[in-house]
């Protein structure tokens, strides 16, 4: 089964209910939330998953909240860096070997793209012991935090101004994550005409997810995006995921 993954936008609502921009670049035009929202935008178009936040919405705790009450198996937060460095780093729940993985393949991924400095998976720890970021220790899939590149270095946020880098940085991001963990991506997108009686749509990529409606025979529908296997298909109107079983179903 695949996994459901979330792709969270951080920043863009306060503590108090205003508006927190992130950290801004040297010249204050550039600000890191908005930034942020378009490279999770992109990463999460590549991957076929959930995006959250991208209006700035939502604050920390509340993030945290519509976390906890999905059902996502993974979890990740888009920032950009600031405080004078450079490169992209990546950070996990202290212990976790997945979250590992994902933050070293993505870390790899970005720096491999930009030609950046690999930073690497980094844990954080409190002067509790506890993980700093709350997305991380508050929250119940597993969670990474992906320092993307640094908004005060000028260099790199040369890199980010263009809608076309912002694109490649998502997908640096989602070719991160499909390589860590088998996840579902895009695909070109083909149709399918239905040749069970009737067929479940899933709310995911595998019979242990939730059915959410049904398809029938004789229906075609587009499919918009695959799990890695090829086994699952994504209808692109949205309302889930079909078996690609030629049992089911044939390709047209
Ligand atoms: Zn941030």
């Amino acid at each position: 089964m695949d996994k459901k993954i979330c792709i969270i936008v951080g920043h863009g609502k306060s503590k108090s209910g205003g508006y927190d921009s992130g950290a801004v670049s040297r010249d204050g035009k550039y600000e890191e939330f908005k930034i942020a929202k378009e490279i999770a935008k992109y990463a999460a178009d590549y991957l076929g998953c959930s995006l959250m936040n991208y209006e700035g919405n939502l604050y920390l705790t509340d993030r945290i909240k519509a976390v906890n009450r999905a059902d996502y198996d993974f979890v990740a937060e888009i920032h950009l860096n600031a405080g004078g460095g450079k490169g992209t780093e990546v950070f996990y729940y202290n212990g976790s070997p997945t979250g590992r993985k994902a933050a070293e393949a993505i870390s790899a991924e970005i720096a491999k793209e930009f030609t950046v400095p690999d930073r690497g998976a980094k844990v954080r720890l409190g002067k509790n012991g506890k993980d700093y970021f709350a997305i991380i220790r508050d929250t119940k899939p597993t969670a990474i935090l992906v320092e993307t590149l640094f908004i005060d270095n000028n260099a790199e946020l040369t890199l980010l101004k263009t809608d076309e880098g912002r694109k490649r940085c998502g997908r640096a991001i989602g070719i991160g994550l499909e390589k860590a963990l088998g996840t579902q991506r895009m695909t070109e997108a083909f149709s399918v005409e239905i040749t069970a009686n009737s067929l479940y749509i899933r709310s995911g990529a595998g019979t242990g997810f939730k059915s959410v409606g049904v398809v029938k025979k004789g229906e075609t529908h587009a499919i918009s995006a695959t799990d890695t296997a090829g086994v699952w298909g994504r209808l692109a109107d949205g309302r889930g995921w079909i078996s690609l079983n030629s049992k089911y179903i044939r390709r047209i």
